[in-house]
């Protein structure tokens, strides 16, 4: 039996798949099974930050795999005490949790809220909001956090407490921002809502806002951190820290992880027996970990990716096919006048070239260390496209 026949019978049938079996990566191109060259503009999905087996990624986790693959939480790791320090070091935060996803990292996030709050306050302040067309993750409490009725289906009883304000409203926030509020929760640009930054005055409101009735804000950076939009985290565009901030897809390069890291106000909420996973901080993916921050906070990176990412854009908004560009660095939403994004993105995939999409919009991730002429050969395929 063949590999999709394969899937096709034994794994659940949850994702529209494209025929693609890949079988090798190399920097920013990917091979499947008969041969075929792609390139690569959507780094799997916002997770390969380095591309494909990078050289010294690639090192970095075989030295670790060959000395502790796993060990209990019950014990220490040095290269998950080093990645911490790095980690806190790069974004300033001073505590982290690690998980291994960016929902379980959102998890955390919502229960640390919720508990700073208790103990605090005690009960009845313990509502999130959260931005319509927002995406937290999959899980029933995430799945409920997000903002969108789509994901609001079939698996009732959701979990309680998560009111919505629309994004850039900020006499909605004004209004939905009581005292059962414990946090407010966003991604800065918005990812599977459409690549949509949200406006500098209401993320100034929400920080106003929560600042002086000490609700914590939590910033969702699973999508936008680790350099995506050109600084480390995408608060940076926006001069704030966020109390509680979560990563997870770019964060090990491509190996499961997620974090959730919080400022001094929120450390020491979570004591032992609160909050646990068997898999977190796992050693190979803080050991890939390291390997990005490297790289990411090295002299220039982020810089590169900010240039690149205009670049993209300019380019783009050259086309006549092409009504908006939105995003940031290399975090791009392209708005199609007349195609859709599906036919974009097939059409695409069959000339060689593998694109995401986001509502109506084609969606841009590729891997942070994308060459100008990697980008050029993609670009060159999917202006094609567009043009015709
Ligand atoms: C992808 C994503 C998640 C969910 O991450 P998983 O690793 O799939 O659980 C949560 N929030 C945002 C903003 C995301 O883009």
């Amino acid at each position: 039996m063949n590999t999709i026949d394969k899937f096709n019978e034994h794994i659940m049938h949850t994702y529209g798949r494209y025929p693609l079996v890949m079988e090798k990566g190399e920097d920013r191109c990917c091979t499947d099974e008969n041969g075929k060259q792609y390139i690569d503009f959507g780094s799997g999905i916002g997770v390969n930050s380095l591309g494909y087996c990078d050289d010294k990624w690639v090192e970095a986790v075989c030295a670790q795999v060959k000395s502790v693959q796993h060990t209990s939480n019950y014990y220490y790791t040095r290269v998950q005490a080093d990645f911490a320090e790095e980690l806190c070091g790069i974004t300033g935060y001073s505590k982290i949790f690690f998980g291994n996803s960016g929902a379980e990292a959102n998890e955390c996030a919502i229960k640390i809220a919720r508990k700073y709050s208790f103990d605090k306050y005690g009960k009845g302040r313990h509502n999130i909001i959260t931005l319509v067309n927002s995406f937290h993750g999959r899980t029933l409490a995430t799945l409920s956090a997000t903002g969108q009725e789509v994901f609001h289906n079939y698996f009732f009883p959701f979990v309680e407490g998560f009111i919505n304000v629309e994004a850039n409203n900020i006499d909605d926030l004004k209004a939905k921002l009581d005292d059962t509020v414990c946090a407010v929760m966003m991604e800065y640009v918005q990812g599977e809502g459409g690549v949509i930054a949200l406006d500098k005055a209401f993320v100034d409101a929400v920080y106003e806002l929560c600042g002086a009735k000490d609700v914590l804000v939590i910033a969702d950076e699973v999508q936008t951190g680790v350099g995506r939009t050109g600084k480390f985290l995408a608060g940076e565009n926006y001069g704030k820290s966020a109390d509680i901030t979560t990563l997870a897809k770019g964060l090990a390069g491509g190996i499961p992880i997620g974090a959730c890291l919080t400022n001094e106000k929120c450390g020491d909420v979570l004591v032992p027996g609160t909050h646990g996973s068997t898999f977190g901080g796992n050693p190979i993916a803080c050991a890939g970990g390291l390997a990005v921050l490297e790289r990411v906070g090295s002299d220039g990176f982020l810089d590169d990716v900010r240039v690149k990412g205009d670049y993209i854009k300019s380019r783009l908004e050259a086309c006549g096919e092409v009504e908006s560009v939105t995003g940031m660095g290399l975090m791009i939403g392209v708005k199609l006048k007349t195609k859709t994004a599906g036919d974009v993105s097939r059409e695409a995939f069959e000339n060689g070239l593998l694109l995401l999409t986001a509502k109506e919009k084609v969606r841009l991730l590729p891997p942070l260390t994308i060459t100008r002429e990697e980008i050029d050969r993609g670009l060159d395929i999917l202006i094609k496209i567009l043009e015709k």
